[in-house]
């Protein structure tokens, strides 16, 4: 099932070039009172919500999809951890570069562990990027994003995959300098998340997706997640053996080599198979 988030608040379930209208499943989400519990309802509530959209769909008011406006399928992760150099002909791109590759940049992935993006930084393809600091090099970085559907505190790998909810493409933008990395990349609109998620039951396996981002219709990354250094359910092994995952964390697996500059204007088409393609403009803040 593909379900997103479009014209703010409304849920759908995307069928071939169409959007269904199910936001009458999110009635099935129950009262809350502070304080919330961590993580995002949308999610915590998926495997109800998705029964109800199997009772909707039918008589659910049908819209065009390029006639909505799609937001991040999660709208309130506890946190975005997010994996460094993790394809390893990125870190020989950020190795042979160091002026633009910060020393914490070029370290291997097994050294340096996970870091986390501010889960304000969270934006939409209707949001688009608004660049800081737009003197400076801000990065695109394509990447396959795990969201995590139920509490994972310390899962093995082996049981790693039954806590995801499902995938979507991210886009982890990156302000290059000095600063700690975790203040580059944490800027609003920094974490894209979309066009919608695919649950997991449909992404058999997350380990072999082709996946691209082109600037401006000129392509440049691509690559299969098969090439990631460390996979997704030890990332998850890996991450759940610090803090909980909760539902809705978005896991950000890494980016492989291309990373490149964007500028106000450019248009950027990330893609990945078995999920599907979103544009995002680029702008000043
Ligand atoms: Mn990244």
């Amino acid at each position: 099932m593909r379900i997103c988030r479009f014209n703010s608040d409304r849920l759908g379930v995307i069928e071939g070039k169409e959007v269904l209208d199910v936001s009458e499943a999110l009635k099935c989400i129950p009262a809350v009172t502070w304080p919330l519990p961590p993580g995002d309802l949308l999610i915590a509530n998926l495997p109800q919500i998705m029964e109800e959209i199997d009772r909707l769909r039918e008589e659910a008011k049908r819209l065009p999809l390029d006639s909505v406006k799609l937001s991040s399928p999660v709208a309130n992760p506890s946190k975005i951890p997010a994996a460094p150099v993790n394809y390893l002909k990125h870190l020989a791109e950020a190795q042979a570069n160091p002026e633009t590759f910060h020393q914490q940049h070029v370290q291997k992935i097994h050294d340096v562990g996970l870091f986390l993006k501010s889960s304000s930084s969270l934006a939409g393809p209707v949001d688009g990027v608004r660049l800081r600091y737009a003197e400076r090099r801000n990065d695109h970085e394509v990447e396959l994003a795990v969201i995590i559907g139920r509490t994972a505190d310390r899962v093995s790998r082996e049981e790693a995959l039954d806590y995801v909810a499902g995938y979507a493409i991210g886009l982890d933008m990156t302000l290059r300098g000095g600063e700690e990395r975790s203040l580059r990349k944490s800027i609003d609109t920094y974490s894209v998340l979309g066009p919608w998620l695919v649950t997991a039951d449909e992404i058999k396996a997350p380990g072999n997706l082709d996946l691209e981002l082109l600037v401006n219709g000129e392509l440049r990354q691509r690559a299969n997640t098969r090439d990631l250094v460390i996979d997704i359910p030890t990332l998850i092994e890996w991450a759940s053996s610090f803090y909980a995952l909760h539902p809705g964390d978005v896991l950000m697996t890494g980016t492989p080599d291309g990373v490149g500059p964007v500028k106000p204007g450019d248009k950027v088409t990330a893609r990945c198979e078995g999920i599907g393609e979103m544009e995002i403009d680029i702008s000043l803040a």
